[in-house]
């Protein structure tokens, strides 16, 4: 009885289900993709039933050969920044955009260059930028009139889903806190946001903790995933925040660094803290934890971009002798010294996130001389992920104090002279995590959290167990520490040719 938890992740891409033992040991998995809608450029939108079906397929087939008794909850992952409105009878009125969306672009820009953004952003902890629902309501305000006017709520994809459930509209203090609309410290709607929109806290979702029980689930919707009412469906939160809570990462001072294609910074601490110039986000992930980070465009992208670019010699070889495509350019990291002979790659080929907030960035060599080899300018690639990295850490650990642990994930961790370069960078001792399910995970801990089985969110699992550490090495700590100083000048130097080419 009662041996089972399903953490489902609603992502961008797709949504995930996993059944997890009490050890949290991943049992099973289901997953259902979907497409990213774009009917005009800049427009990122998806179909609310396509999702609200991936989740309830998911769970299904999870659940398929498992005894419903033996479920004792199902929790949430959900991306952030998703707005939709619905009708008076929970039927959409839009799509479903999701952070991706920039259609709010110019609203952002404006708020950002009045000071105004910065105001909100130091009250909400959502960055100044389109992503967030904030500014998307207000696009939804100018543009579609009467959508603005008619909707009964605005919600996120995660309230959808849960007014199906259980006809109530509920949204977890994660997910509200990546809306903008959000206060950390009043723990409700912003008064003066929503003065702003002209909007009543009654055109949104009741706020609700992150372990909040929702009440009970319509029963159709329980068969459909092959449950029963006895099944616990817990709130949960949003995706970031619960992949630090997945992977371990939640004790003050403690950060995780997920370099995949993109990358991410995140620390939890106690408090809710804001930066004075709004260049990192801070969210809920329970009442006395919150998340403090920002996300970099540019991560593994950086190495996939080289080797596709300039490497395609190296991939060849290696693929023919049965290698993995990087493992001649691997070879080429370890051959190089720290610092690649004073060559910095500016590694801002899809804009920046933190700590720039700035789409017109672009990548840039620089020092080059004609002593250089590839073998530098791989190296350099790697080195500059790792000081784009660096560069919000720096931040995050002046708001929140030293950082003593790292924990870190993603592809960018199959190689291990990555990682010590981005140990010696931060300059903090780092273990790798093999637990590539943490959001999902995360969940399921709030889960156990609400229903008493575990009595704190810092409680240690078997399952999400070190991989490997590395700390930094001493030797490289100079070399290191003065080419962060020249790569954050080279980036200030050409933030104006930067804005050149964005004019054209
Ligand atoms: P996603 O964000 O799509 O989930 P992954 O976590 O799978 O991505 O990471 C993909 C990234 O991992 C790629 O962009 C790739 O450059 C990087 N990667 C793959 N192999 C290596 C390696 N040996 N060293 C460093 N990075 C690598």
């Amino acid at each position: 009885m009662d041996r089972y938890a399903i953490g489902v992740d609603i992502g961008t891409t797709s949504t995930k289900a996993i059944l997890f033992d009490r050890n949290g040991t991943a049992l099973k998995k289901a997953f259902e993709g979907y497409t990213i809608l774009s009917p005009k450029p800049l427009f990122r939108e998806m179909n609310p039933d396509t999702i609200a079906d991936a989740v309830i397929h998911t769970i299904r087939k999870v659940m398929e050969d498992v005894p419903p008794d033996e479920v004792q909850l199902v929790s949430f992952s959900a991306m952030m920044h998703s707005l939709l409105a619905v009708d008076g009878n929970g039927r959409p009125l839009t799509n479903c955009m999701i952070w991706a969306d920039g259609r709010s672009t110019a609203y952002a820009r404006t708020f950002g260059e009045s000071g105004e953004g910065l105001a909100i952003y130091q009250r909400t902890g959502t960055p100044c930028h389109p992503m967030s629902p904030l500014y998307k309501l207000m696009w939804l305000r100018d543009y579609q009139q009467e959508i603005f006017q008619k909707a009964a709520k605005f919600i996120s994809i995660k309230e959808y889903l849960f007014y199906k459930f259980c006809g109530n509209y509920l949204v977890d203090a994660s997910v509200a806190s990546a809306t903008g609309l959000y206060n950390l410290f009043t723990g409700n709607w912003d008064t003066e946001v929503l003065q702003l929109l002209g909007l009543k806290a009654s055109r949104f979702s009741e706020v609700v903790s992150t372990t909040f029980r929702l009440p009970a689930v319509h029963g159709e919707m329980l068969a459909a995933m092959g449950l029963d009412a006895h099944t616990a469906f817990i709130a949960g939160g949003s995706d970031g925040c619960l992949a630090n809570l997945g992977s371990g990462a939640v004790t003050n001072g403690t950060a995780a660094v997920t370099i995949g294609t993109s990358g991410a910074v995140r620390v939890c601490f106690d408090k809710p803290v804001t930066d004075s110039r709004g260049r990192v986000f801070c969210y809920v992930l329970s009442e006395d934890k919150y998340i403090v980070g920002g996300p970099i465009n540019n991560g593994g992208i950086v190495y996939q971009w080289f080797r596709n670019t300039f490497g395609q010699e190296e991939q060849a070889h290696a693929e023919s002798v049965g290698l993995k495509s990087y493992a001649y350019l691997d070879r080429y990291i370890e051959e190089t010294p720290p610092g690649s002979h004073d060559l910095l790659f500016l590694p801002f080929l899809m804009g920046e996130r933190a700590p720039y907030w700035n789409a017109d960035m672009r990548g840039a060599f620089v020092g080059v001389t004609d002593a250089h080899t590839k073998k530098d300018f791989t190296r350099a690639c790697i080195e500059s992920v790792c000081y784009a990295i660096n560069s919000v850490f720096q931040i995050v650990a002046s708001l929140v104090g030293e950082i003593g642990q790292v924990h870190v994930d993603g592809g960018f961790t199959k190689n291990a002279e990555c990682v010590h370069i981005l140990c010696d960078v931060l300059n903090a001792d780092l273990s790798v995590f093999e637990n590539t399910e943490s959001a999902c995970f995360g969940a399921v801990i709030l889960g156990w959290k609400s229903l008493g089985v575990i009595s704190s969110l810092e409680t240690r699992f078997d399952a999400a167990d070190t991989v490997d550490t590395y700390q930094p090495r001493e030797q490289n700590r100079a070399c290191y520490d003065r080419l962060f100083h020249l790569y954050t000048q080279a980036v200030e130097g050409l933030l104006p040719v930067f804005e050149g080419f964005a004019k054209k």
